[in-house]
């Protein structure tokens, strides 16, 4: 059993807490957000997450609790990590909240006895963790790294919306570290839980989090180049292209019974209307700035992020290919959180998507499961919201979805239900194209 003190009680934080905690670790949860802390405490999670308010009711109070007492909870533990933001800012990454901690943790370290070490989980650009946090937290705490404290680099590869499940089932734990102890020490407070171990050093531990980001996004800036070339072209399916490439035997393991393995990496192979999330935009943001500022300009990321910036207006092409004007139309959007199964909203495409709708003057209405509250703090009252699926289709001239959620699946029975017959916009490709009379997918030429 280890003393863990988090920094940070976001989606990380706060799912990296929880958990070791209900692995039987002492963990205190630090932030400087006195509602967060105060919700946790009662057992809730500020944040929509599967299976997180039950870890909260499980352990808080027993082996977890949240504090904003950053110091004492530094000073009662071994082992302290960073999870607070680390948004872009337009020209590089922001370390703003990454320096206070380090400042914060190096303070309190001047007053511990013995050894401790700082790991930074936050995605941090190569070089942070050596430059940047370690000569901030020598100089506040008046000590050594590599002689009075440790420090490492532990990467998160979480996805919103099965963060619980994916912190519990890790594929792969990356142990970076300065030294062979910080390396070890970050590796005993996983022990018991399942995942190849990787040891790096911490710039090798920072850029395997950016080459995992960087791939994805690439994947789907490609699937939309092809998407949209299929558009242009005419008369062909982009999502049959794709589902011709998911069986190449690079991608689709074909067992001797005829039994397919289609590797998961296969969904980010497919075209819709663009990525978001808290993740992918900075991330390859700040990447491709760091090249920039090393005389190395990243082509490749760029053009994913060039992509990636106009993929919402086929949505718009679409529409236009009914409706003259969207001057008065009532127009629904289905999905508002960037990806289903969360309540995240940061860089969602529904955002210039609404934006878009609102600017052209369409009635638009909202629907998301889960994110209508956070909805509200970015459209206040230009974005009215559906409290039910249901009540979302009535009277719509079209339906836009944005956002895969398993949910949308019933769109199709519930206007066979109704008789309307409103067009379908399909930004995810999530329904057949023949299951509803008036159908434009994303893709299909
Ligand atoms: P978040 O914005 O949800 O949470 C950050 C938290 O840090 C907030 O609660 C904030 O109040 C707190 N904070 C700010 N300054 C603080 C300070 N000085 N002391 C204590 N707390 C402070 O962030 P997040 O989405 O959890 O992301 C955290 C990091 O993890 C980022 O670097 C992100 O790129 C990375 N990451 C995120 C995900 C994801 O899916 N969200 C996945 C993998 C990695």
């Amino acid at each position: 059993m280890s003393r863990i003190s988090v920094m940070g009680v976001g989606f990380v934080g706060l799912v990296t807490g929880a958990c070791f905690a209900d692995k039987g670790h002492q963990v205190a949860c630090i932030d400087v957000d006195r509602e967060k802390v105060d919700v946790i405490n009662r057992g809730q999670s500020p944040i929509f997450e599967r299976g997180l308010d039950e870890l909260l009711q499980r352990n808080i109070g027993k082996g977890l609790r949240a504090t904003l007492d950053a110091r004492q909870a530094i000073v009662d533990s071994d082992m302290t990590f960073i999870a607070v933001g680390t948004p872009f800012d337009g020209q590089h990454i922001d370390l703003t909240y990454i320096k206070e901690c380090a400042r914060v943790i190096g303070e309190a370290l001047r007053e511990k006895q013995g050894y401790h070490v700082v790991v930074v989980k936050s995605t941090v650009v190569p070089g942070t963790t050596d430059r940047v946090v370690r000569p901030i937290l020598e100089q506040a705490s008046g000590k050594k790294a590599g002689v009075d404290f440790g420090l490492g680099m532990n990467p998160e590869f979480l996805t919103e919306g099965e963060a619980v499940s994916d912190f519990m089932d890790p594929d792969r734990i990356v142990s970076g570290g300065i030294d062979e102890r910080s390396q070890s020490a970050l590796e005993a407070v996983y022990e018991g839980f399942p995942g190849l171990r990787l040891r790096t050093n911490n710039s090798t531990a920072e850029l395997i989090k950016y080459a995992s980001n960087a791939l994805l996004a690439n994947l789907i800036s490609f699937s939309n180049e092809f998407a949209n070339l299929a558009t242009a072209l005419g008369d062909i399916d982009a999502a049959e292209v794709m589902r011709g490439l998911h069986s190449s035997r690079y991608l689709t393991t074909v067992l001797p019974n005829g039994e397919q393995i289609v590797p998961p990496i296969t969904s980010f192979l497919m075209g819709g209307c663009g990525f978001g999330g808290s993740c992918l935009p900075k991330d390859v943001s700040a990447l491709a700035a760091q090249g920039r500022q090393l005389g190395l300009p990243m082509k490749i990321l760029s053009g994913v992020l060039d992509v990636n910036l106009h993929q919402h207006e086929q949505v718009f092409r679409l529409l236009g290919k009914h409706f003259s004007s969207l001057e008065g139309r009532r127009i629904v959007v289905l999905g508002l959180a960037f990806r289903p199964d969360t309540n995240d909203m940061r860089e969602s495409p529904a955002i210039p998507i609404v934006k878009r709708l609102v600017a052209e003057g369409a009635r638009v209405t909202g629907y998301d499961p889960v994110a209508g509250h956070e909805a509200q703090k970015i459209f206040g009252d230009t974005l009215p919201l559906a409290s039910n699926l249901e009540a979302a289709l009535e009277g719509a001239e079209a339906l836009v979805i944005v956002t895969r959620w398993a949910e949308f699946q019933r769109v199709p029975e519930l206007l066979k239900k109704s008789g309307e017959r409103p067009l379908v916009v399909d930004g995810r490709r999530l329904l057949a194209k023949d299951s509803v009379a008036r159908y434009e997918g994303i893709g299909l030429g």
